[in-house]
């Protein structure tokens, strides 16, 4: 079992931010609860990858945190992880909304993260739905009605339902920007302000993005607060 430092230095990750906890290097050391562990087997997952093992201990603490590494590295549970074990710990009444919002640039990317959700989340009964364009609103919004832990949408969506007040975000308390550097591609930037105006100060913030310009670095700079930084390889500009 290497020591943390060897196991950043061999993954190539760099961190910067105050007293940040080590890497967990095994599924064993995360102290996730048995149901989820038993899911990542099921998944024939052996350990977690670089961006998981380093961002797993910082969500845990309830840290802000800025996630940059390529795409195909294990962003999407980097989040949801510690954002199951957010859920076990503060989840409040669902029926009055998500405790856990995700934004994700396109209606693919998000049915994906949904897909994750359900398959990880599904033994510690993590409900998930996903809000995106180019579908009709009623099936979408009656998945809200339900009472439902995490909401995975798209920046136009979620304004769309939000402005004819059919969801609150008042409950979130974990809030994910995923694939930020897309987002901002896109011109979501508005939308994704005024969303987060909506979702209480008190939160934890989590960032995760494929490469790090320097729109990305101001919205990161507005958002989050006091965020620990994580990156895996080279920094990429
Ligand atoms: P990213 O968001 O960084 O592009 P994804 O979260 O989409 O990456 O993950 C890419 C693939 O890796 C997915 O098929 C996912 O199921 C798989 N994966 C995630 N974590 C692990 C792991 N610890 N071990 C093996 N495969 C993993
Ligand atoms: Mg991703």
């Amino acid at each position: 079992n290497l020591s943390g430092d060897a196991y950043r230095c061999q993954h190539e990750i760099t961190v910067t931010g105050d007293e940040v906890p080590m890497p967990f290097s095994s599924f064993e050391s995360t102290g996730l609860p048995s149901e989820i562990l038993r899911e990542v087997r099921n998944a024939g997952f052996s350990a977690p990858t670089p961006i998981q093992a380093q961002s797993w201990p910082i969500a845990l603490q309830g840290r802000d945190i800025v996630a940059i590494a390529k795409t195909g590295s294990g962003k999407t549970l980097g989040y949801l992880m510690p954002g199951f074990m957010h859920i076990k710990q503060f989840r409040k009444d669902p029926q009055m909304g998500p405790t856990v919002l995700v934004l994700s640039p396109t209606r693919e990317l998000a049915t994906q993260i949904q897909d994750e959700t359900r398959k990880f989340g599904n033994l510690s009964r993590i409900s998930c739905t996903c809000l995106y364009g180019g579908a009709p609103k009623g099936p979408q919004l009656r998945e809200v009605e339900k009472g439902i832990d995490i909401v995975v949408a798209t920046p136009g969506r979620l304004n769309d339902i939000l402005e004819m007040r059919k969801i609150s975000l008042q409950q979130v308390s974990y809030l994910v920007l995923d694939e930020a550097d897309r987002m901002l591609d896109m011109g979501f930037e508005p939308q994704i302000r005024k969303i987060v105006k909506e979702v209480p100060i008190r939160r934890q913030t989590l960032m995760f993005t494929a490469t790090w310009p320097k729109e990305v670095r101001k919205i990161a700079a507005d958002l989050l607060v006091n965020p620990v930084q994580v990156n895996i390889g080279n920094i990429d500009e």
